[in-house]
């Protein structure tokens, strides 16, 4: 240790620090290497303006431009027991969850919200890959049983958009027990004959491909989003053969009869409308012809006015 050390590195960090751009300000597309400005990208759904590339998208920024003026109520989620395993791998899972929640400023990796879509109501729950790759666990467990009964309750539609790698393995058993319980919630939805419309996106994978991400009435995905329950690569490895081109992607999986439609996020407003108020036995609606609630006026009285540019973009 020697002055060099101690004082003039710092000092030249910082001022090289102080200087750079912060990167969140451009975004690269990892398909085409576009740099996309922030703003523009998030006004597009995080849809690639060039290639068409749709990225990672968190389920608020979702909810956003999927719901009439931005507007919509968040359904509480009864909050599971914490670490009931008391699991710890590099990391403990509180600590990975405390780091999860910081990164994302969210509590789990499920939001459930009701609110109206083209004047139609619906609830819908958007699984968020960012936090802890949107694995499911016994809170995401409780926020598909919690949407389904407020669909249940409000008569709705609920429309579920998936994103996960699976089970979430800090939760062993308890995380895989998720699935029959899923499974009942979806069955409550059937029941009560409301529609369940599942809208996969990149990557739904394992246990929740394997529970209610393919229990829909209608299943649409996004373009080129992996679904599948394992994985290509370990398909690959064991049965040491070369997979077909596009293997368990959307399109591929629509070609093969998996799948309904594939969807453009920047398409799929519309399309939901449509869905939805064709199975509820809705007359068609108007499109262009629906102007944002405004505050005071709209059905929620807690709901705010927001700005021009958060209105969904056709
Ligand atoms: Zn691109």
């Amino acid at each position: 240790m020697n002055w060099i050390t101690n004082y003039v590195r710092p000092r030249i960090n910082s001022i090289f620090s102080r200087r750079e751009v912060p990167e969140n300000l451009w975004h690269k597309c990892d398909e085409c290497g576009t740099m996309l400005f922030h703003r523009e990208l998030a006004d597009n759904q995080n849809v690639c303006t060039q290639c068409g590339h749709h990225m990672l998208i968190t389920p608020r920024e979702r909810f956003k431009h999927l719901f009439d003026g931005g507007i919509f109520t968040e359904v509480s989620v009864p909050t599971p027991t914490a670490d009931p395993l008391q699991f710890r791998d590099q990391k403990k899972y509180p600590d990975r969850m405390k780091a999860a929640q910081k990164k994302t400023g969210e509590k789990e990796a499920m939001l459930v919200a009701t609110g109206e879509i083209g004047r139609t109501p619906i609830v819908a729950a958007a699984q968020d890959f960012s936090f802890m790759g949107g694995s499911m666990g016994m809170y995401v467990g409780n926020a598909i049983i919690a949407a389904a009964q407020e669909a249940v309750k409000l008569k709705r539609p609920l429309i579920l958009f998936s994103a996960a790698g699976g089970a979430r393995m800090q939760e062993g058993i308890l995380s895989l027990m998720q699935m029959p319980r899923t499974t009942v919630a979806v069955q409550m939805l059937k029941e009560a004959g409301l529609p369940y419309i599942v809208v996969l996106t990149h990557p739904t994978t394992g246990g929740v491909t394997a529970s209610y991400a393919m229990l829909g009435d209608v299943h649409i995905a996004e373009p080129n989003a992996l679904i599948c329950f394992a994985g290509p690569r370990v398909i690959e490895q064991t049965i040491r053969e070369k997979l077909p081109e596009g293997f368990q992607r959307a399109e591929y999986l629509l070609d093969h009869g998996m799948l309904d439609r594939v969807t453009k996020r920047t398409e799929l407003r519309d399309e939901l409308i449509t869905i939805t108020r064709m199975l509820m036995g809705l007359p068609p609606a108007v499109k262009g012809d629906l102007p944002a609630p405004k505050a005071g006026v709209a059905e929620q009285p807690d709901a705010q006015a927001k700005p021009a540019e958060d209105q969904p973009k056709k």
